[in-house]
């Protein structure tokens, strides 16, 4: 399959450095390897983020400092795969969602 996805860290604006070192199914709550556009489980909706920096359960996002409020910061649709990152607005920790969507319509 054709490797559609992300690589690697971005460097944020504010000059932190965004890992993408773990990467969750939002549909069954299951590590997802990063090549991977679409969990068995038929998931297309991923969360990733630095390893501990993170808590997903029950379709909650928990940063770890405790706060599950987190702002968009950048989104990005390079069609199918389309990409958000968020901010935690208490302690500025980055995370990622990721789909893969089929026929996006503009
Ligand atoms: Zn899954
Ligand atoms: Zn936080």
């Amino acid at each position: 399959m054709k490797n559609l996805k992300v690589k690697g860290s971005l460097k944020m604006e504010d000059g932190r450095e965004f890992t993408r070192e773990v990467e969750y199914c939002m549909k069954c709550g299951e590590i997802n390897p990063p090549d991977r556009a679409i969990c068995d489980c038929g998931g297309r909706k991923f969360i990733f983020g630095e390893k501990g920096s993170f808590r997903f359960k029950d379709n909650e996002i928990v940063c770890k400092c405790g706060n599950n409020y987190f702002k968009m910061t950048f989104h990005m649709n390079c069609n199918p795969i389309y990409n958000k990152t968020y901010q935690c607005t208490k302690c500025g920790n980055y995370i990622g969602v990721q789909s893969y969507v089929e026929n996006v319509g503009y």
